[in-house]
């Protein structure tokens, strides 16, 4: 419905290429069940442990399929603005693809010591990674004023180059992730865990809003869901804004140990506000409020209509930290710190509302992306840094690292550079010589 432009033959063999045995599990997006019979969607068997790769392995190939078939002549460059993850899976998806190049951006103290040697070791020959001295909101508004820059655009098209994006502002970042909505809920069908028609919640655990938007868009297909559970970090501004109508992004940023969340605009909010008021004016002046004064209020009607599918909440680092341990101890189930939040968020929310509806926890990383801190919430005291703190994980769990993340042990550096905010276009021009 989304890509009317392929046939269903080109589509099956595209998906088949992108989901083949660069994922460490046949069923690439496999469901698991805790005692209490949560089920826990596990998206980070790919090539980057993050379930970024659900999306970035297939889009680079329908990118440039598509433009293959516009006769499109010039080399596409992909900017990237990354809180960790987006970026290393973009990079992998854009690896060596002819015709394209790909620059990341990330924050250059914002994320884990994995996320940042998976990028710095990024192999290929179309590729470059460059940290910023900023946020991700800074990285993220940086790459959004390079788009904007009609100048520089020209500039690059006599170069030959024009720019797209891999961050979830691209809709085919989006289409891929309906998917795994739909695949999850007839796994939990065959599992005989509900009967077909059944409405089920899932628990998302949001930075940008574009996981759990895309679950949104496969409940306007069909899919019987009740509730979106938004969780957040301790970067709360959606939880505020699904209980009061209000986003402010006035507020402290914090650095957390789900370092994939800490984000206060949530690009892909806009995307749900266009959705549900089809008013491209209103929600063109709510944006333009939030880059002015860094906040707006939605009217009752909207957020009611949002909060009928939606709802907010939050874990502190700490208490999501409780649920890694408290997870481990009474079930042997390993979880990463984002999708921690999200464990949390449900428990507070089943018990605050007496929801009882079957509920998927979406899982998003790997635990060991984050070793440090799941071993510090495991009670591990370690001085062992990057690499070495998986092996220490897997010493006390028994759990075995993902094979790409354990390849990182003695993989030569390549990217080494940093700019300021201001100097991210210029870093870009260099590239795209
Ligand atoms: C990107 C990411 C998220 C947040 O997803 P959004 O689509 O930005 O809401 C959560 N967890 C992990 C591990 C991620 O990489």
């Amino acid at each position: 419905l989304f890509l009317e432009e392929f046939s269903t033959e080109e589509l099956e063999a595209i998906a088949a290429a992108s989901y083949g045995d660069n994922f460490d599990d046949p069923a690439v997006a496999p469901v698991k069940y805790l005692e209490d019979g949560t089920a826990v969607l596990e998206l980070w068997h790919g090539p980057t442990s993050a379930f970024k790769d659900m999306a970035l392995q297939i889009m680079p190939r329908l990118l440039t399929a598509s433009l293959r078939k516009n006769g499109e002549r010039r080399t596409v460059s992909i900017l990237v603005a990354t809180s960790g993850d987006t970026g290393k899976a973009a990079l992998e998806g854009f690896r060596d693809v002819p015709g394209t190049r790909i620059m990341v951006f990330y924050p250059k103290d914002g994320v884990s010591q994995i996320q940042q040697l998976q990028m710095a070791t990024q192999e290929g020959a179309n590729v470059n990674v460059v940290s910023v001295k900023g946020n991700f909101d800074d990285c993220q508004t940086g790459v959004k004023n390079i788009f904007g820059d009609e100048a520089f655009a020209e500039t690059l098209d006599e170069r030959g180059f024009f720019l797209s994006s891999a961050n979830s502002i691209n809709w085919g970042r989006l289409v891929p992730q309906v998917v795994y909505y739909f695949s999850a809920y007839c796994d939990l069908v065959n599992a005989g865990r509900i009967a077909l028609g059944d409405r089920i919640n899932f628990c998302v655990p949001t930075g940008n809003f574009g996981n759990i938007l895309a679950g949104w868009f496969a409940k306007k297909m069909g899919l019987p869901v009740a509730k979106f559970i938004c969780a957040s970090n301790d970067n709360n501004v959606l939880t505020d804004f699904l209980n009061t109508g209000v986003y402010d992004r006035n507020r402290p940023f914090y650095l957390t140990g789900s370092p994939s969340m800490d984000i206060l605009v949530s690009s892909n909010l806009e995307r749900l506000l266009f959705c549900v008021t089809r008013d491209a004016e209103l929600v063109a002046g709510y944006m333009g409020q939030l880059s002015g004064t860094g906040r707006y209020q939605v009217t009752e009607e909207v957020l009611d209509t949002i909060r009928a599918d939606f709802v907010g909440g939050f874990a502190a680092d700490v208490r999501s930290r409780e649920e890694i341990a408290r997870l481990w101890r009474a079930e042997g189930y390993l979880m990463d710190t984002h999708t921690a939040v999200a464990a949390r968020v449900l428990d507070d929310y089943k018990e605050k509302s007496g929801d009882e509806t079957p509920c998927v926890i979406v899982s998003t990383a790997s635990p060991f992306k984050f070793g440090g801190t799941v071993l510090d919430a495991l009670g591990v005291v370690t001085d062992e840094q990057g690499p070495a703190l998986m092996e220490e994980l897997t010493a006390f769990t028994g759990v075995a690292a993902p094979k790409p993340l354990a390849a990182l042990v003695g993989k030569p550096v390549r990217f080494t550079d940093w700019v300021e905010i201001g100097g991210m276009e210029k870093a870009v021009s260099d590239f795209l010589r």
